[in-house]
């Protein structure tokens, strides 16, 4: 390798800022340079607004966020502990056969932390702006990558162009970086809108993520910092496009008969927003000089609440053999440098992306189905190994993760 190596990374949404952060503060700070494009302007996190994207973050995701440096601000401004799940079906959240983790089981503080989209971009964002070796440019939208033997070239939408030795693409689920580059996905449309919004409510949240399974896609309320819950509803398109429409009284009404009353009464909901759903894995997370990560690879059903965190494991990984690779001597946007990363998490990735899958599925199958499902439901709850098991892995804490990243 002759000369400082810059990986460029197109897109500054979660996964892009961190792998960024990463980077920018590792092992190789002082041998390699980070150059971070984005289309649009990033959001500025403001405490006197709740922002309507929030994620329910994992264990392994607090602490990639811990290991660079930021952790502490974010707990600091705002994020909500949730200390336990509850998960069911009927119109009882407590029958026998509802499924409930919690965190004490595992001898947990809490089973991970809602935390902002804007807040997480803001403090990823002041790293990567404060590192000597970062740049982040916004407004520039990719419109052409060509790789060629010594690095990658990004044309970039106003004019202008960036050039690296290595390609990260966390443009998201519809990135260009992979239809440039032609790279093949398989996937679905899930025909499911989620609308999002935050709701308020006579009873507590009790630090308590509940999801009520309903026959047109799940239900969730997450607990937030000042007492209301931020609500994911997963609903065929048309009925979530009529929502969407809806005046305040109508969704509070439709919501309140949904919630099953585990809230007791919602007094006041936010305004919405809502997202189409699809599932989506691309065959391939890695070309020459290029690498694809965080919902550019892999889109899955927010059911479970882990798509981010998946990304973030990308993020980490793909770090990682970045830096080992530079340390080495090697090239790291060489294709079989890249590949090291592909295949440490397809098949982790995949495997979600089933799971969630055929979870929707399962509770989307009509009622002939019930008993199928309520029996799944109460061996898990009856098994405490099982739902043991479940609860350390999406914390993040299988024995696999902690050995493969440093932090
Ligand atoms: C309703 C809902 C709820 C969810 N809840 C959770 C949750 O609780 N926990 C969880 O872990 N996950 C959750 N997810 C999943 C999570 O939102 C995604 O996995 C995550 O946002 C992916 O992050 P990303 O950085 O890969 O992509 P994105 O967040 O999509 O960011 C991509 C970035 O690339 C930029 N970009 C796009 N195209 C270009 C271009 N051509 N040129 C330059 N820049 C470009 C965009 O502007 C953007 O900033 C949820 C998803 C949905 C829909």
């Amino acid at each position: 390798m002759r000369g400082t190596p810059t990986v460029v990374i197109a897109g500054a949404g979660v996964v892009g800022l961190a792998v960024a952060a990463l980077l920018a503060k590792g092992r190789c700070a002082d041998r390699l340079r980070v150059h971070v494009l984005d289309a649009r302007p990033l959001p500025r996190w403001r405490a006197e607004t709740m922002d309507l994207r929030v994620y329910a973050l994992s264990r392994a995701s607090q602490r990639l966020l811990e290991h660079v440096g930021v952790w502490e601000r974010i707990a600091a401004a705002r994020a909500a502990p949730y200390r336990r799940m509850r998960v069911f079906e009927g119109p009882d959240a407590f029958a026998p056969g509802a499924l409930e983790f919690d965190s004490a089981d595992i001898g947990e503080p809490d089973l991970g932390h809602i935390v902002e989209d804007s807040l997480l971009r803001t403090v990823l964002a002041d790293v990567v702006t404060a590192a000597p070796n970062a740049e982040l440019g916004v407004g520039a939208e990719i419109a052409a990558v060509a790789a060629e033997p010594g690095g990658v070239t990004v044309e970039l939408g106003p004019g202008g162009s960036a050039r690296g030795t290595v390609l990260l693409a966390a443009d998201g689920s519809d990135s260009a970086v992979r239809r440039l580059l032609a790279l093949p996905v398989t996937g679905h449309r899930y025909e499911q809108t989620a609308v999002v919004m935050h709701v308020t409510s006579s009873g507590s949240h009790a630090d308590t993520a509940w999801q009520r399974f309903l026959p047109g896609g799940p239900l969730a309320f997450l607990p937030l910092t000042d007492g209301r819950s931020s609500v994911v509803w997963s609903l065929p398109t048309d009925e979530a496009e009529k929502l969407l429409a809806a005046g305040d009284a109508d969704v509070l009404a439709a919501l309140q008969e949904a919630s099953a009353g585990v809230l007791r009464t919602l007094t006041a909901c936010s305004a919405r927003a809502g997202f189409a759903l699809q599932a989506l894995h691309a065959l391939r997370y890695t070309a020459p000089r290029v690498a694809l990560l965080g919902d550019a690879a892999h889109t899955v059903h927010p059911l479970a609440g882990q798509g981010m965190n998946l990304g973030l494991l990308d993020a980490a990984c793909v770090a990682a053999v970045i830096e080992d690779a530079v340390l080495a001597g090697e090239d790291p946007g060489d294709l079989k440098v890249l590949q090291r990363y592909e295949r440490r998490r397809k098949g982790d990735n995949l495997a979600m992306l089933a799971a969630f899958d055929g979870l929707n599925r399962l509770f989307r199958l009509p009622q002939w189905a019930a008993p199928i499902r309520s029996a799944g439901m109460q061996a898990v709850a009856a098994a405490g190994p099982v739902k043991r098991l479940l609860m350390r892995r999406a914390l993040g804490l299988a024995a696999s993760n902690r050995d493969r990243f440093r932090w």
